[in-house]
């Protein structure tokens, strides 16, 4: 069977804006040349047959401009054909003009932009002006027919208006995706913004209540994959699976590396798509070692948690970015996972004792209706629509 390759492109780590947590950009970064894009295309072709979705990330991409994208996407399409690519685009919107509009939807590329709630919320870890900018760029892009989805940052600080970030999307009818705050490793407080494992856990359960509270009217994509991950029995997003060896960014200068959240570490870089690296170029690099001996960690480590199978340790580059690459262990989020996999486990494990099909209820008596959709209503609502 074919596994799905995922190559992240990073025009350039600059961005305009300032966002107090972010840990991934940098000023004065320069955009990728077209001859980069050439040659990462012509490394795509000879890598693997597998299809391949691109991402562009950043940094900010839109950075590069709509004529970066004119020449890119079809370039990186050419000769491509039984592969794909399909493509996606992760940015804040502020630099979405309707020619950069009209670009992408050539391509109907969906877009995935941040915003972390209502505006004073937002601004207050986004920087000030930053809503209404990414809002102007929504409309845009939304005016050209693109579809449009939203991460939220949970910080330390906002997971305390976590009832009225909740409101603001199902309000808007935005689908909501979540993202903890990680501690920066460019900061001298690196805990200064970062969701606590615990918080995390607990704002999964509360956003587990939301989404069966309010089926149908709002989708919240992590527990959506949360419930699926269980369902399935295996990962089914890159923080629950094997990412390494399937998953690649390219940085500005045509870089390889892990993941796009590794772009600019330079003891992180595999190799470089102008020497058209093979899989086994890529895997003399340090970088490459480091990444597989995590999973061999995660086999011993997690060797007795019933979830090994669907959580895979989580997310490398949280459990080994911030100690240089040596591995002290699993990702840091472990006990949110944990509480969050054994919440939907438990409840799916209690609603199947409580089916219909299991027969009457306790002494006899008519089996309990639950009073609100539970876990199995939301699988069956996420298999229907794929
Ligand atoms: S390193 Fe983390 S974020 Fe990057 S692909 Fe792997 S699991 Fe995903
Ligand atoms: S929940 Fe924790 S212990 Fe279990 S597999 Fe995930 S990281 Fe490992």
């Amino acid at each position: 069977m074919k596994t799905p390759l995922h190559i992240m492109i990073i025009p350039t780590l600059g961005c305009p804006s300032n966002c107090a947590y972010c840990w991934s950009s940098e000023e004065g970064s320069p955009v990728m040349t077209m001859e980069t894009v050439r040659e990462t295309a012509e490394w795509l072709r000879g890598y693997r047959d597998d299809p391949v979705t691109i991402t562009f990330h950043g940094g900010e991409p839109l950075l590069a401009g709509a004529e970066f994208y004119r020449e890119a996407l079809p370039t990186l399409s050419e000769g491509m054909d039984d592969r794909g690519p399909f493509f996606a685009l992760q940015t804040n919107l502020w630099r979405m003009t309707p020619e950069m509009a009209d670009v992408l939807a050539a391509y109907h590329i969906p877009i995935g932009s941040s915003i972390d709630g209502p505006e004073a919320i937002n601004d207050s870890q986004r920087g000030d002006g930053y809503f209404r900018k990414t809002m102007a760029g929504y409309r845009t892009a939304r005016e050209h027919g693109l579809d449009v989805s939203f991460i939220c940052t949970f910080t330390r600080q906002s997971v305390e208006h976590r009832e009225e970030i909740f409101q603001f999307f199902l309000e808007n009818g935005f689908t909501l995706k979540l993202h903890p705050a990680l501690p920066s490793l460019r900061s001298a407080e690196p805990e200064e913004w970062a969701l606590s494992p615990e918080k995390y856990g607990e704002l999964l359960v509360y956003l587990l209540d939301q989404a069966l509270e309010h089926m149908g009217e709002i989708e919240v994509m992590n527990i959506n994959d949360l419930c699926r991950c269980v369902f399935s029995r295996h990962g089914t997003v890159c923080t629950f699976a094997d990412c390494m060896g399937n998953t690649f960014a390219v940085g500005p200068d045509g870089g390889i590396y892990p993941c796009y959240r590794f772009v600019g570490m330079p003891e992180w870089v595999m190799g470089n798509v102008r020497d058209r690296p093979t899989e086994e170029d890529l895997a003399e690099s340090d970088a490459w070692k480091r990444m597989h001996r995590f999973k061999e960690y995660v086999d011993g480590a997690c060797a007795e948690c019933k979830h090994i199978r669907y959580c895979r340790g989580g997310c490398p580059y949280n459990a080994i970015a911030p100690t240089d690459g040596e591995i002290q262990g699993v990702d840091p989020h472990c006990p949110a996972y944990k509480r969050i996999f054994d919440e939907i486990t438990d409840r799916l494990d209690r609603e199947m004792f409580e089916s219909p099909m299991m027969g009457m209820g306790p002494f006899g008596s008519a089996p309990r209706r639950r009073a609100r959709p539970g876990v199995m209503a939301l699988i069956q609502q996420i298999v229907m629509r794929r």
